[in-house]
């Protein structure tokens, strides 16, 4: 079997979801699993409107839930014509009523707690699933509801809840197998999970990911197939380089690196439970299906290039803290990153010499604050219009001379702060932000001027 998620953009409304019918038709022979967001924008929507009724505004969530629940009509209307849809209408309606209701608890109450939050979130899931199952029967496939809460079992920790592995899987095996037995196409919410005692919970923002590698995992998938709106990874920003190139094959370890560092296609981290059973991953666009998108796999394939990909996080500070004295104090570093843990700042690159620490941070209206403080153990500087660039590869660790060789390319480029994280397999810099397209196309012509073809396309 297989499982194939498709995000919010990919059921954002009925064409998007008549898009994924097809798509999963094509598949039918690998019996998948299909694993849904919520249609785009609706659980930032849920949670405005248990915010609203939190904050007493019971007219104002309403009137957002019949926004919602128009919505929801409109596009099962869409998909389902006539006869469908009347039967189909008043078990979505029985859903709306419960939102309704719901709201309307929280509003008589005045408070929310992150309990409620995730009851109120579940239903964006909870709706796209009965959506899309729908859908397929009308498009002639075998689809067939099933409710996530009753097979994702989590632990209490409500708005970002922990799998609980075990009973989950126990659960798919019992619930989800038999249905594939059966030969009918399970559709599922990403996203939410049920504490052993039943409470609704949700497993983090864009957890949807991290579901279908839950459910890939439990029932030992061939492969899983998370569906978004881009080609797949990128060599480096296509908007920035023409002429980048899409990566066919990718490690986990360098797909978490560049992730760390700005590709934002996909956290690998949510697809960890697939990747440890060593199922691999596919990152593959629905508005082109047929392109064959980037497989994340535990162990990358060898590969004549040395660096996979280049990726570029812009908008950077660098924050220079120097006190000759007081690092030779035990215990120094750690008071300097309790400052940035007390304002919530998270740091990126780290060089350190014996008289000075230099850190980057994305740029954000606390470093003012967070330097304030710094100022009260040490001499502190910072300095925006910083970009990190980060060349990803594993070949870089048994590669010597490659720091050299970067360098020797960026022979005129002011180079702020270098590092190399104990992956070895980044080679990560800091220069001026106004500089770092230009440095991005150098290397790219570098290093991507001749491609190995299985890995790249
Ligand atoms: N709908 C959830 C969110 O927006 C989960 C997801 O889309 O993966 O965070
Ligand atoms: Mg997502």
């Amino acid at each position: 079997m297989i499982v194939m998620k498709f995000g919010g953009t990919s059921v954002q409304d009925s064409e998007a979801i008549g898009r994924v019918a097809q798509i999963v038709k094509g598949r039918l022979t690998d019996r998948p699993v299909v694993v849904v967001s919520a249609m785009s924008k609706v659980t930032d929507s849920l949670l405005a409107m248990g915010k609203a009724a939190g904050a007493g505004d019971r007219k104002g969530a309403l009137k957002l839930a019949r926004a919602l629940r128009e919505r929801h009509y409109e596009t099962a209307g869409e998909l389902l014509g006539t006869a469908l849809f009347t039967e189909f209408h008043s078990e979505l309606g029985a859903d709306f009523e419960d939102l309704d209701e719901l709201l309307r608890g929280i509003g008589a109450v005045g408070e929310i707690t992150p309990r409620t939050y995730d009851y109120v979130a579940a239903f964006g899931e909870m709706l796209s699933s009965k959506i899309v199952a729908a859908a397929f029967v009308a498009h002639g496939l075998p689809g067939t509801h099933v409710d996530s809460r009753q097979c994702l079992v989590t632990d209490a920790n409500y708005t970002r809840a922990v799998p609980q592995f075990e009973e989950t899987n126990q659960r798919l095996q019992k619930k989800v197998k038999p249905l594939l037995d059966a030969a009918k196409v399970p559709v599922m919410g990403g996203f939410i999970g049920s504490t052993r005692a039943g409470v609704t919970t949700t497993i983090g923002r864009g957890g949807s990911d991290f579901s279908a590698a839950i459910f890939g995992a439990g029932l030992d998938a061939e492969r899983i197939e998370i569906w978004t709106d881009v080609d797949g990874m990128m060599t480096t920003d296509p908007r920035l380089c023409p002429d980048a190139r899409r990566i066919k094959v990718i490690s986990f370890d360098e797909a978490a690196e560049l992730a760390y560092f700005g590709a934002k296609v996909l956290h690998p981290a949510t697809v960890l439970p697939a990747i440890q059973k060593n199922i691999p991953v596919y990152v593959l666009n629905s508005l082109n299906p047929t392109c064959e998108g980037t497989k994340i796999t535990a162990r990358g394939p060898r590969c004549t290039n040395i660096f996979k990909a280049i990726a570029l996080k812009k908008k950077t500070t660098i924050v220079d803290v120097a006190a000759p004295r007081r690092l030779l104090v035990h215990g120094y570093l750690k008071s300097i990153f309790d400052v940035f843990n007390d304002h919530e700042v998270s740091v990126d690159v780290v060089a350190t010499s014996e008289v000075s620490v230099s850190l980057t941070v994305e740029t954000n209206e606390q470093i003012p604050a967070l330097a304030s403080d710094l100022a009260k153990i040490a001499d502190v500087k910072y300095e925006g219009r910083k970009a990190i660039i980060c060349l990803v590869g594993e070949n870089l660790r048994d590669t010597p001379g490659m720091a050299a060789k970067v360098f020797g390319i960026l022979e005129d480029v002011k180079i702020r702060m270098i590092s190399q994280g104990a992956s070895e397999i980044n080679l990560t810099f800091v220069i001026e932000e106004d500089e770092a397209a230009e440095v991005v196309r150098r290397l790219h012509r570098e290093f991507f001027a001749e491609v190995d073809p299985e890995v790249f396309a």
